[in-house]
């Protein structure tokens, strides 16, 4: 099966895991949403292996294998943030050429227990190093702490559009561009990312959508266009928190172990998208013909372990 557009010029969507572990239904119900959205527009399919923290040995190799095991085809090599450091270095330079970044030397411990700025989102940071004179940094960095890179982002509000969500607006806080332990911050890269890889339909869990308006914020600094987005609903489990991997059987291994293949899990995602009947043999095919993004549930799927 090979959905490849082969153009560059019909732009991409992307699945962008971390490799902390495996993979679990409500990361491949997402997985599995953004190559609808993707192949439907006629756009190209990539995955980004955002390996850059929490890497667990073994899961990438997993999460892939898993992801093609539910039938899911990509466009162009695998990419991985960590073979890409001189990038996520060029950007900063570029907006610490323009004044738009600082040093900062707070610990997350100062940082909660400073005042945060009226109108800032809660755990925005509150601005203390900002104005700090080039002795006081000096004196810090004499000290020895190492200093993050955070944006100056002068608390601006930007507003995305979501195709689930319509327009978000959110404010931009002085966020963190690399971290005192020198890497560089998840919102960053994926600005980054999605820019050099063409990739313009962002589609992910609708936990990301309040990163929405920063990275949009940044790559507008940076002059890169901003992607669409689709922010998608979660897999709660039945506390309705998060589903994750204490929830019983969630990774594509513990459901063969109860005997349901790849393929019955793609057919049970499919019926928690409204696109197949409970027991009704499906492919990605199929549901490519009957996907229509307005039919999207709003509501977080709950996984409550049955079939
Ligand atoms: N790597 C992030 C995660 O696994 C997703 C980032 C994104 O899709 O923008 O939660």
């Amino acid at each position: 099966m090979s959905h490849s557009a082969g153009d560059a010029r019909a732009g991409a969507g992307r699945f962008a895991p971390s490799p902390s572990g495996d993979l679990h239904l409500g990361n491949l119900r997402t997985a599995v949403l953004a190559w609808l959205f993707a192949r439907s527009t006629g756009r190209r399919f990539l995955i980004r292996v955002e390996d850059l923290d929490r890497v667990r040995p073994g899961a990438q190799e997993r999460q892939l294998a898993d992801l093609a095991a539910l039938g899911l085809d990509w466009d162009d090599e695998v990419v991985h943030q960590s073979r890409r450091l001189p990038l996520y270095d060029a950007a900063i330079a570029r907006l610490t050429r323009a004044g738009l970044t600082y040093e900062c030397f707070c610990t997350r411990r100062e940082i909660q227990h400073a005042a945060s700025a009226p109108h800032a989102p809660q755990g925005a940071y509150p601005g203390t190093c900002r104005t700090l004179t080039e002795a006081e940094r000096a004196a810090k960095r004499a000290s020895g702490r190492p200093a993050a890179i955070r944006l100056r982002s002068g608390a601006v509000t930007f507003t995305v559009h979501d195709v689930v969500h319509g327009d978000f607006a959110g404010v931009v806080d002085d966020l963190v561009l690399r971290r005192g332990d020198g890497i560089p911050a998840y919102n960053l890269a994926v600005v980054v990312d999605d820019a050099a890889q063409g990739i313009d339909q962002v589609v992910r869990g609708d936990d990301l959508l309040t990163s929405a308006p920063r990275q949009a914020y940044l790559a507008a600094l940076l002059g890169l266009p901003v992607p669409t987005y689709a922010h998608v609903p979660l897999a709660l489990n039945v506390h309705g928190k998060r589903l994750a991997k204490r929830d019983g059987a969630v990774t594509l291994t513990d459901q063969a172990a109860l005997g349901h293949t790849a393929a019955d899990v793609l057919g049970r995602i499919a019926v928690s998208l409204d696109l197949a009947d409970k027991d009704e043999p499906v492919t990605l095919e199929l549901l490519l013909g009957r996907w229509d993004p307005a039919r999207l549930p709003r509501e977080p799927w709950v996984y409550d372990g049955s079939w």
